[in-house]
């Protein structure tokens, strides 16, 4: 079974962006399961501190060829996550955003190619499809991009794949869809939607809804995206690819919602902002690729997935008291 490897099958990983929310969930499972980790990360949102003893940590810029050409040595697979992440941003700072998310690719790909790398697996974005009237969302769409994020991420699947050709680098980009978990950022202006509701529900706060809440996304658990990752690093004739990952499913905001204050027995007041740009109306993967080329089946549900959330982020606990306890 996919991830699944003997002492015998140890690899040697470059994870970049390994101590952000993603990465740094990634590097601990492939440490977990007796590999070599080396993790490269400017720390500019990332915590060290998510990190477990056995991945070997680095402080650097994914531009820093020198950098990357020591940390390549003996490589097997290299991971690229190291991104800027937030899409308003994108839309503020767009120079920035290339700068990052399509040079430092650029970068990681040229020094690659210099050491002699065999694969890498690149994260890219649901965001590239933008809005599509035929769901679920194939990977033979055509790309849409609304933000400078997502061009970024679609500039930077095209430099995977095309200097991987030109080299014989095996490339796979994943499409990965609206991830959530412990561990994932709250930062104060434009938080990602599910880890923000949590927290306005844990303290009885207010949810803002973007629009209507009629606009749906496909939620994917933390877990199930790391076994995807994982999978992708032996999985056999992915060369070249792109493929979704998400959880197959798509659900509103106005249901989110709903489902928050049901398990969180919350009672925030919920605030429908006609004027906040909703975003594309919807989203759901097309997760039928991922099932053939990487034995992929999410097994957490929303319910679930938002359940083991609360109980696994230490941010939530103690926000607000237990239903019983209040009532006393
Ligand atoms: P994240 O912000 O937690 O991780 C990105 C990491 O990259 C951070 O730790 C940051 O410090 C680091 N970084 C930024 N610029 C860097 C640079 N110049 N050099 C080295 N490191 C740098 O975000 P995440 O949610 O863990 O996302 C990881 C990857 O997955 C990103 O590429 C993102 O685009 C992609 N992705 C995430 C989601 C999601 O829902 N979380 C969805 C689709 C794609």
């Amino acid at each position: 079974q996919a991830g699944k490897w003997g002492v015998e099958d140890q690899m040697n990983f470059l994870i970049t962006g390994a101590a952000g929310f993603l990465g740094s969930a990634l590097a601990n499972r492939l440490a977990r399961e007796g590999h070599q980790v080396r993790g490269l990360d400017d720390l500019s949102t990332g915590n060290p501190q998510a990190l477990s003893p056995e991945v070997l940590f680095t402080r650097g810029d994914v531009n820093d060829r020198p950098k990357l050409w020591t940390l390549l040595q003996d490589v097997d697979c290299v991971y690229h996550l190291a991104a800027r992440v937030a899409v308003p941003e994108s839309i503020l700072y767009p120079r920035e955003y290339n700068a990052t998310n399509v040079g430092g690719t650029v970068s990681l790909m040229e020094a690659m190619r210099d050491v002699g790398v065999r694969r890498v697996v690149f994260t890219s974005s649901g965001a590239v499809y933008g809005d599509q009237q035929e769901q679920p969302l194939s990977e033979d769409a055509r790309p849409n991009p609304r933000s400078p994020y997502a061009v970024s991420k679609l500039a930077a699947e095209y430099y995977v794949r095309t200097i991987g050709d030109l080299w014989g680098i095996e490339t796979v980009s994943l499409r990965i869809f609206n991830v959530y978990g412990p561990g994932q950022h709250l930062p104060p202006s434009h938080p990602p939607v599910i880890p923000n509701f949590l927290r306005q529900a844990m303290r009885d706060g207010t949810i803002v809804v973007h629009g209507d809440g009629s606009q749906t996304r496909d939620y994917v658990f933390l877990d199930d995206v790391v076994s995807a990752m994982v999978a992708a690093a032996t999985a056999p004739d992915i060369g070249q690819r792109v493929i979704n990952i998400g959880s197959g499913q798509e659900t509103s905001v106005r249901e989110l919602v709903r489902i928050i204050l049901d398990i969180t027995g919350s009672k925030a007041e919920i605030i429908n902002n006609p004027r906040n740009d909703p975003g594309v109306s919807r989203m759901r993967a097309d997760i039928r690729l991922a099932q053939e080329k990487l034995n992929y089946y999410p097994q957490v549900s929303l319910e679930t997935g938002l359940r083991l959330t609360l109980e696994r982020d230490p941010r939530f606990k103690g926000e607000r008291p237990a239903r019983s306890a209040q009532r006393g």
